[in-house]
């Protein structure tokens, strides 16, 4: 699944190249995704110009002219491939957890531009494109979520203010998005590795420093990550194609049955499921 970090880069690759331009055509080859996309949604984008994109939360959002905004979520399995025209770019993923190449299948959203192509493939259809037509409904729209992690106001007085009297374990708090909008199920297990938080513990047991640690944390993990994934793209261009290398800097998530990468530490990676979501941590420094 998509996490904040490849959505940044997402963000980061798309906006590179289509800013300014205009979307000369829209090719719609399913319209069954998460939502249905609706008929006019061709002719509503088609010849408007990409002023600018953003991410909020997994969220991309992509401004046109004339104060539309599309949002778009790559839901389960959803990537976004530029294929450049008149180059022969084999590596068109701008995202970093899956091939980099354009699959043969399930290409069904194609926007064209004057020298490229974005191609939205999702084989799973639980992304989304939606239309926002002003202002208001887009801020209504980020209304509904929690504060981002790696916004400023995510810090120790909201953390403190939101879990003191919360009985839930943090691990569920993580990954709530009224709480914190965009922290993941691999991520949530990295932070709390990095904090020194048993992902059963219950919200309101935590410390201050144990808070603290979190807001911390969150913004690091997050932040290396975007650093890693941007240049893992870049490497995919020089192990041609041969991509994963990423996977290899989770410290705990998907490593069950390793040894603690903390040095000093003895202990080794367990799994355990919590709200049936698999949650990675270790039996000695995160108890
Ligand atoms: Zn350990």
């Amino acid at each position: 699944m998509p996490e904040l970090p490849e959505v940044e880069i997402v963000k980061q690759s798309l906006a590179k190249n289509v800013i300014s331009q205009k979307i000369l055509k829209v090719i719609v080859r399913n319209r069954n995704l998460r939502f249905k996309i609706p008929k006019n949604f061709e002719n509503t984008i088609k010849n408007q110009k990409i002023i600018s994109i953003r991410r909020f939360s997994k969220y991309l959002i992509i401004k046109l002219s004339k104060k539309l905004y599309c949002i778009l979520h790559l839901g389960m399995s959803g990537t976004l491939h530029l294929v450049k025209k008149n180059k022969k770019n084999t590596i068109t993923n701008s995202s970093f957890y899956h091939s980099p190449f354009l699959p043969n299948k399930h290409n069904h959203v194609e926007l064209v531009f004057k020298n490229l192509r974005v191609i939205y493939n999702d084989p799973r259809r639980f992304g989304y494109f939606k239309i926002l037509d002003n202002q208001i409904k887009l801020k209504n729209f980020i209304n509904n979520y929690g504060i981002e992690p790696l916004n400023r106001n995510f810090n120790f007085y909201y953390v403190k203010k939101k879990l003191h009297d919360k009985r839930k374990n943090i691990k569920n708090y993580l990954l709530d998005q009224k709480f914190v909008s965009g922290i993941g199920n691999i991520y949530a297990s990295e932070i709390l590795f990095e904090s020194k938080i048993n992902p059963k513990k219950k919200s309101c047991d935590l410390s201050d420093q144990e808070l603290r640690n979190i807001v911390k944390y969150s913004k690091i993990v997050l932040n290396k990550s975007i650093k890693k994934g941007g240049s893992s793209i870049r490497n995919f261009v020089n192990t041609s194609g041969d991509f994963g290398s990423f996977q290899k800097c989770f410290k705990v998530y998907e490593r069950e049955g390793k040894k603690c990468p903390d040095r000093k530490c003895e202990g080794e990676i367990k799994r355990i499921i919590i709200s049936n979501r698999s949650t990675f941590y270790c039996n000695c420094c995160q108890n």
